[in-house]
């Protein structure tokens, strides 16, 4: 019998038995990105935690069960502002965020959702749901906007524990001219000619963040579903908002029965902000040495994200980096896991420990007493279900030859020239020239191997 999922729920602040409307089908939507720029490693923490999450109800509802949703966000005026800075137009430059972010999610080892939806795909999903509350009396149009009646939903609050009263007196003092009251959000507003649009019956606009993720929920999982998460700062107003959407246009009296959320990811020890410049994307610690001085593989990344337990603050240190990357490598290092066959179930203690609001520390602890046993295949299986079982990428000298890879064809045959060129010269004995070479070939970050059988081998040094 498998153990019972134990959960934090944001909405009751306890941990809960979690049990699925369907277990046929249990449904799990996360908030994505808005992809107007690269993803930077704050924002690599929810994709990681639920991928985690995703793998463990898979793993206890069976593969063919477990339904997750995480959106792009393709439509918000930070896209507009990047393009019009950038001279692209939209479509080009949310085409190519996506394409970048895809590449840094599967680098950190994160499972394909089964449905990645985009906004601007939702927008008549998104029109009907604000028709729906118009009609009920929870929204209203005025100057080309439409409006969500906060009043007008008596238990608006309830995630984030706020009364219309604590709201107000955080809220910003100039309302607009158009809100009825000043906690009222925008679910609609008009478009200037210049501006991305759609025809709607309030005139030609755009959708305001919130409804988009009640519309793609809506639409893939369907008026209640199981799980719903994201990072803590959500809460408000995004979530409390997409829950007045969702409750008052459905009649429901939940949107989603668990809520999630993970905390945030500090940068050695302080907060990650562009102007702080300690503000570092996945893609430049995957590909640069912008961190630490070096780039650092996927799994590293991913592996020191699971050492703390989700909802606790993290600090993103290069130190931590090193020592996941050190765990990383004692473990492989230890068993041929090509060789280990992969038939053996997951440990039914670590299962234990993610059923645990997804104790992932506990399990790396787990992980290190069943590398000092031996236990090589339970190992494996360890590391293949926590996403970090990836041996080509793992031994250094893979690594070294994965950046040959990634060389241009016209790097490499001048590396190939050089080296021809240096055995040349030292046929010839011109010892002063075949030094030459070594050393503008180390200055490329070339390194050489003279075999005994007289053939020399080269690498990238890391
Ligand atoms: P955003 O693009 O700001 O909407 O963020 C996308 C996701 O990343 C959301 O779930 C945020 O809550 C989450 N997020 C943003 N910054 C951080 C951070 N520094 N630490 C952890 N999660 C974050
Ligand atoms: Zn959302």
């Amino acid at each position: 019998m498998s153990p019972t999922l134990k959960i934090y729920n944001t909405l009751t602040r306890t941990k809960e038995a979690f049990t699925p409307l369907d277990p046929a089908q249990v449904r799990m939507y996360v908030c994505g990105p808005t992809v107007y720029d690269y993803a930077h490693i704050g924002n690599a923490r929810p994709l990681i935690v639920f991928d985690v999450l995703y793998r463990l109800l898979r793993h206890l509802y069976g593969v063919a069960h477990v339904k997750y949703v995480r959106n792009i966000t393709d439509v918000d005026d930070k896209i507009n502002a990047r393009a019009a800075e950038r001279g692209i137009t939209i479509r080009e430059l949310t085409e190519e965020t996506n394409r970048v972010f895809q590449n840094d999610v599967q680098a950190l080892g994160c499972l394909a959702p089964d449905v990645q939806p985009r906004a601007t795909e939702h927008i008549a999903q998104m029109i009907a749901i604000i028709e729906r509350l118009i009609a009920s009396g929870h929204a209203y149009a005025a100057d080309g906007h439409v409006l969500f009646d906060v009043p007008s939903m008596p238990a608006y609050g309830q995630l984030s524990r706020r009364s219309l009263e604590d709201m107000r007196a955080g809220a910003r003092v100039d309302v607009a001219p158009y809100k009825r009251g000043d906690m009222d959000f925008v679910l609609w507003k008009p478009s200037a000619a210049n501006e991305p649009g759609w025809e709607s019956p309030w005139g030609r606009g755009r959708p305001g963040w919130h409804i988009e993720c009640s519309a793609m929920s809506w639409e893939h999982l369907g008026e209640t579903f199981d799980i719903h998460g994201g990072g803590i700062d959500l809460v408000f107003p995004h979530h409390e908002n997409e829950i007045a959407q969702s409750c008052c246009a459905f009649d429901q009296r939940v949107m989603a029965n668990y809520w999630m959320h993970n905390g945030f990811l500090q940068v050695e020890g302080e907060k990650m902000s562009k102007s702080l410049g300690n503000f570092v994307t996945i893609h430049e610690l995957l590909c640069t040495d912008k961190f630490g001085g070096r780039s650092w593989p996927g799994e590293v990344l991913r592996l020191a994200m699971l050492r703390t337990h989700y909802r606790q603050p993290i600090d993103w240190t290069v130190k931590a980096l090193e020592e996941a990357e050190a765990n990383l490598l004692a473990w492989h290092d230890h068993a041929d896991f090509d060789s280990v066959d992969e038939s053996e179930e997951l440990p039914a203690s670590i299962v234990n420990a993610l059923c645990e609001d997804l104790n992932t520390a506990e399990v790396i602890s787990q992980i290190h007493a069943l590398n000092k046993s031996g236990q090589a295949r339970a190992l494996k299986k360890a590391l293949q279900f926590l996403g970090v079982l990836n041996i080509e990428k793992f031994s250094r000298a893979a690594r070294a030859s994965d950046l040959q890879h990634d060389l241009s064809a016209e790097t490499k045959t001048q590396i190939e020239t050089l080296i021809a060129d240096r055995l040349a010269a030292r046929a010839a004995k011109n010892w002063a020239e075949s030094d030459r070479i070594r050393d503008e070939l180390a200055a490329m970050g070339v390194v050489l191997k003279d075999n005994k059988d007289g053939a020399t081998t080269w690498e990238l040094k890391r």
